[in-house]
C-alpha cells in the first residue's frame, strides 16, 4: 500500500498539526506532579476533589495556549489536500475535545474535521492505548489497517501500533523509532509531497 492509497486519515494535534508550545516541566512545577510521572496518569491517580480542581487549572492553561496556535510547517496545506480529495480525517489527542476545536479553529482547519471525529482525552484512553483509533475505525467502518496514524512523538506511533494502523512520524528531523515507523517526513511540507510521488 502507498500512501496515496490511503483515505483514512487521524491526526496528533499539538506538535503536529501546530507548533509544539506546550511547557510540560511548568505544568508539572504548577500542579506539583514529580518531573517522571505522565501528567493525566498522576491526575487519574488524586483524590476526585484535588484532580477535579487540577483539571481545571489545566483546561484554562491550555485553552489559553489554543487560542494562539500556529500551525506547523505545512500542516494546513496538506490538510486542505486531503480534506479537498475526500478522504476521512480524523484527531485523537491528550488535550481536551473542546480545545482540540479551539486550536483548529485558530490555525483555520476547523471545517476539514467532523466533530464527532475529533477525539480528546474524555473521548478516547489517552495514547498510546489504541481505543481511540479503534473508535474512528469502527465509527468509519473501515480496519485499521487501512488507517494512517501521524504523529510526532512515539505515543503516536505506539498507538498506531497496537491498532493495526500504518504510521507516520513527522517534524523531527531524525527517526529514533524506525521500527515504529511506516513514513517519516521532516514535515508536512514533504509529507505531501510523498502522496504524489
Ligand atoms: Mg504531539
Amino acid at each position: 500500500m502507498s500512501l496515496a492509497d490511503v483515505k483514512h486519515w487521524v491526526f496528533d494535534m499539538d506538535g503536529t498539526l501546530t507548533v509544539a508550545v506546550h511547557d510540560f516541566a511548568a505544568i508539572r512545577v504548577a500542579l506539583a506532579i514529580p518531573p517522571e510521572d505522565d501528567i493525566l496518569t498522576h491526575l487519574a491517580a488524586l483524590p476526585a476533589n484535588e484532580a477535579a480542581a487540577k483539571h481545571a487549572w489545566l483546561l484554562e492553561h491550555e485553552r489559553d495556549l489554543a487560542l494562539g496556535s500556529k500551525p506547523a510547517t505545512g500542516a494546513v496545506e496538506l490538510v486542505r489536500d486531503l480534506h479537498s480529495r475526500g478522504y476521512r480525517l480524523g484527531i485523537l489527542t491528550r488535550n481536551a475535545r473542546e480545545l482540540a476545536h479551539v486550536t483548529l479553529a485558530a490555525i483555520g482547519l476547523a471545517d476539514c474535521f467532523a466533530v464527532d471525529d475529533v477525539l480528546g482525552r474524555d473521548e478516547a484512553p489517552p495514547k498510546p492505548h489504541p481505543g481511540g483509533l479503534l473508535k474512528l475505525a469502527e465509527a468509519w467502518k473501515v480496519p485499521a489497517s487501512e488507517m494512517v496514524m501521524v504523529g510526532d512523538y512515539r505515543f503516536d506511533l505506539d498507538c498506531g501500533r497496537a491498532a493495526g494502523a500504518r504510521t507516520v512520524l513527522v517534524n523531527l528531523p531524525d527517526n529514533p523509532w524506525p521500527e515504529l515507523t511506516d513514513w517519516h517526513a521532516q514535515d508536512c511540507v514533504e509529507l505531501r509531497q510523498m502522496l504524489s510521488a
